[in-house]
């Protein structure tokens, strides 16, 4: 697919990236997209196992060093302190990584824990929180500002569930990449035509999409917003171009090290991040999130 000039997001929690990187060679359209649900207790206490923070981030530092384009991938959670994730971004921007991505996490029906999901006001008011002036700190997000504003609640979208499409060995997952109600369809044209979209998005009245606001269906309607009208795309350009500007202003301000962050994060600076034991063990000691579960 790289040799086909697409771009390839290759997720992975990193456990095995170093011992499986020489399989692969550095290429703009390859990118690493390396699980991190936030620094390091709140991470291994997500992925239920301690250590895994620290590999994964040997393993960003390994890639990066061997030329790899490599970003993080992390979703968030009730109840994650809006500071300590600040501190992440921080952290993760000087470990010299090529974007972050973000998104709430999506109470799926599975799900044993249905407390641990944001719902759609405590998705706002906690991205308005960490994220509200992320401009300014030099955070690099790969995501278009029109969908941060709407995780921050400055602006209200519709779902777009064919945009960033699943498709597994079973085929294309109708509707998204989230629900899987209408099964397969064995192309992306037979996805568009036989999905009954009307049923689908928040508007729709579908309680399983009442809460949602993930990016595989709100990042499209973003980005086909910034580009419905020219004074739409002057004001994304505006404010990509501003970005930047206030990127390089704060990169020039704060040129610390990952190491020194870190250091300086925990040689006293007030931790607020919930404390919840971490789980040394596995999802079956009840002590995990309900992700593991599904994992
Ligand atoms: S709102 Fe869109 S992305 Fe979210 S579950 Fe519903 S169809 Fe999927």
């Amino acid at each position: 697919m790289v040799d086909r000039n697409r771009y390839v997001y290759m997720c992975s929690n990193a456990i095995l990236l170093d011992k499986n990187l020489r399989r692969f060679k550095p290429d703009p359209h390859l990118i690493l997209s390396i699980h991190l649900d936030g620094r390091e207790p709140t991470h291994d206490r997500a992925v239920c196992r301690k250590g895994v923070y620290r590999t994964a981030v040997a393993a960003i530092k390994n890639a990066k060093a061997k030329g790899f384009q490599v970003m993080t991938n992390s979703t968030i959670f009730n109840g994650e302190d809006p500071g300590e994730f600040r501190q992440f971004f921080a952290e993760c921007s000087a470990l010299g990584i090529d974007g972050m991505m973000i998104s709430p996490g999506y109470a799926y029906e599975k799900a044993p824990q249905k407390d641990i999901f944001l719902k759609t006001e405590e998705t706002k008011k906690w991205f308005r929180e960490t994220l509200g002036d992320w401009r300014r700190q030099g955070w690099d997000f790969n995501h278009s500002p029109f969908y941060l504003d709407f995780l921050e609640g400055k602006r209200d979208y519709e779902c777009t569930p064919w945009g960033i499409p699943l498709r597994n060995v079973f085929g294309w997952q109708k509707p998204c990449y989230l629900l899987a109600d209408g099964g397969y369809a064995k192309s992306y044209q037979e996805l568009l035509d036989t999905t009954e979209w009307s049923r689908f998005g928040r508007a729709s009245g579908n309680p399983k999409c009442a809460q949602c606001m993930t990016h595989v269906g709100y990042e499209p309607s973003a980005v086909e917003d910034s580009f419905s009208s020219f004074p739409k795309f002057f004001e994304l350009l505006r404010d990509v171009a501003n970005t930047a500007r206030l990127a390089r202003v704060a990169h020039a301000r704060q040129a610390k090290s990952y190491e020194t962050l870190v250091a300086e994060y925990q040689g006293g600076q007030v931790s607020t991040f919930n404390k919840t034991k971490i789980d040394e063990g596995s999802a079956a000691n009840g002590n995990h999130r309900a992700g593991c579960v599904e994992c």
